[in-house]
């Protein structure tokens, strides 16, 4: 063995180009956001980081445009041809509303650009995983959960999540010694339910002879919220439609750090049964407090149960490569502040939480405290121990499912 030891761990691949930052700044629904959230991240110092302890330095990969058959893996051939055609146009609406172009989804001037960017651009954080060059990719622009193989819904245009999975399912074959395949778990952490991403997997991989791919969405649910789906519910194995690789666990509102302590376990139990290779989460921050959906009650960081610990225990505890991609939040500098501070994790150096917004051009934006912190509120957490313990009860008997399903595979091969 002679490959050099480096000083300190390996780098951290973060996805980002002016042309990246440019389109995604143009997404109707987060105007602008995306140069706040990469300007905070520089003006905080993290891509001229010296290397920590755990990992190494914020390595920029830059994405290129990805191509018809690129975005054909998963998307349909109709939503392509219209969605990436130069006549298309906010004009064309009959046709638009087809292919969900519509109400939340707008044509905006860009768009087939946007798609192609933010496909690529997550398609380049798994490529760094798959090739071996790093251990984290992170691609904030990503993300788009709700995007379906034939049409927009919910402020996603394209599929990149779907994608991703997808690529590191068939990407890292070659990098496994092991006989068997790799396996992909996704776990969503958004106020909203992963329609999109739970629907693409939802059919495939039930009747898998070798599961790759388990989606688990940790999401809001309440009668006619967004997006309204059977598969958001809590899993019901008496249920014929039963599929434990495609999993939901629907939160209350107020949910806190102490019910995300609480539930933590079990969502460890439940990726210690399927042994992933490699975990994509989606790092919505909609759930946070301060958000103007108002829903959850998240903080940022600071205790056990918090977003920033969550992450933490993701990237260094659970010993897989990691994808780290954005998702929904509308409060753009609370976005910013959360995405710069799990940079700085997946990095294994925790910016202070109390620390001040650094002098660069949107400082104004973070009054009126002018630090990193986004603490949580006053609204009160209505998942009940009740409730919490039924989740618990159920996840573990699912849990035991999964267990069965691979040893019962690895058994016959
Ligand atoms: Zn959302």
């Amino acid at each position: 063995m002679s490959h050099s030891s480096e000083v300190s761990g390996r780098n951290v691949c973060y996805v980002v180009s002016n042309e990246l930052v440019k389109i995604s700044s143009l997404l109707p629904s987060n105007k602008g956001r995306s140069l706040l959230v990469h300007s905070l991240v520089k003006a905080f110092g993290l891509f001229s980081m010296p290397p920590g302890k755990h990992y190494g330095r914020l390595v920029v990969v830059k994405p290129f445009p990805a191509d018809y058959k690129d975005l054909s893996v998963y998307h349909s051939r109709d939503y392509l041809d219209h969605i990436l055609s130069p006549s298309t146009s906010s004009l064309t609406s009959d046709v638009n509303s087809e292919y969900g172009l519509e109400e939340d989804c707008p044509y905006f001037t860009g768009l087939p650009e946007y798609v192609r960017l933010v496909a690529a651009a997550s398609l380049a954080a798994t490529d760094a995983l798959c090739q071996g060059h790093t251990d984290i990719s992170i691609c904030w622009d990503g993300g788009r959960h709700h995007a379906h193989k034939s049409y927009a819904s919910g402020f996603c245009y394209v599929a990149d999540c779907v994608l991703a999975v997808l690529s590191l399912k068939r990407g890292a074959s070659s990098m496994l010694t092991l006989s068997s395949k790799p396996r992909v778990m996704y776990l969503d952490l958004d106020l909203h339910f992963s329609d999109g991403v739970s629907q693409a997997f939802a059919s495939s991989s039930s009747g898998a002879a070798v599961p790759q791919i388990l989606t688990l969405s940790i999401h809001h649910a309440a009668p006619g919220f967004f997006p309204v789906s059977p598969l958001s519910a809590l899993p019901d194995p008496s249920s014929p439609s039963f599929n434990p690789f495609v999993l939901s666990m629907p939160l209350a509102r107020g949910a806190s750090n102490t019910t995300f302590a609480r539930i933590w376990p079990t969502v460890e139990r439940v990726k210690d049964a399927f042994q992933p290779n490699f975990v994509v989460v989606q790092c919505g921050v909609d759930g946070l407090a301060g958000d103007p959906c108002a829903i959850w009650n998240w903080s940022l960081g600071g205790v056990e149960g918090s977003l920033g610990w969550c992450i933490e225990r993701i990237c260094h505890e659970w010993n897989c490569k990691t994808l780290l991609l954005g998702g929904g939040g509308y409060n753009s500098s609370n976005v910013a502040r959360a995405w710069t501070y799990l940079t700085s994790i997946a990095l294994g150096s925790p910016i202070p939480l109390e620390s001040d917004i650094p002098d660069h051009d949107a400082f104004p934006l973070y009054a009126p405290s002018f630090t990193l912190d986004v603490p949580s509120g006053t609204m009160q957490d209505q998942n009940t121990e009740k409730y919490l313990s039924e989740v618990e009860e159920c996840f573990s008997y699912v849990a035991g499912v999964i267990e069965k399903r691979l040893s019962s595979i690895l058994e016959h091969h």
